[in-house]
């Protein structure tokens, strides 16, 4: 993999939240936030944007819709993965469906959540399942 220039270590730990809704989005940077201070949070809004985000700032945590209006975050997923980041990825989704899920897990995701439990996410952020 080629690093940006500007991509590395340095600076603060840095979150991705990708979610097109602006609506749940906003929710879910105010969750992150929350759950992971000191981090210094992004948003994306589709696919295209996503991983030019993930490339850019080499996040350390990522929260992935999956139905965006470009495609499919797995296709986020898929780039962060092949880009060889150590990114923790949780996939945030209204698709909560066993298929989605285990696609999900098959591309690399670290966790995978159903919207209709979002009360959850502050404890998968701020204490990473060692298993
Ligand atoms: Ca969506």
């Amino acid at each position: 993999m080629v690093k940006e220039a500007n991509a590395g270590p340095d600076g603060p730990p840095r979150a991705l939240v990708v979610e097109d809704s602006a609506q749940q989005r906003r929710r879910l940077v105010e969750i992150v936030a929350k759950a992971l201070s000191g981090f210094e949070v992004s948003e994306a809004e589709n696919v295209s944007t996503a991983i030019e985000s993930a490339r850019r700032l080499q996040p350390d945590v990522v929260t992935l819709d999956l139905g965006l209006p470009d495609g499919s975050g797995l296709e986020v997923l898929r780039a962060i993965r092949e880009g060889g980041a150590p990114a923790r990825v949780i996939v945030v989704t209204g698709e909560s469906d066993a298929r989605y899920r285990r696609a999900s897990l098959e591309a690399g995701a670290d966790e995978f959540l159903d919207k209709a439990d979002l009360a959850l996410l502050p404890a998968l952020l701020a204490e990473p399942a060692e298993d």
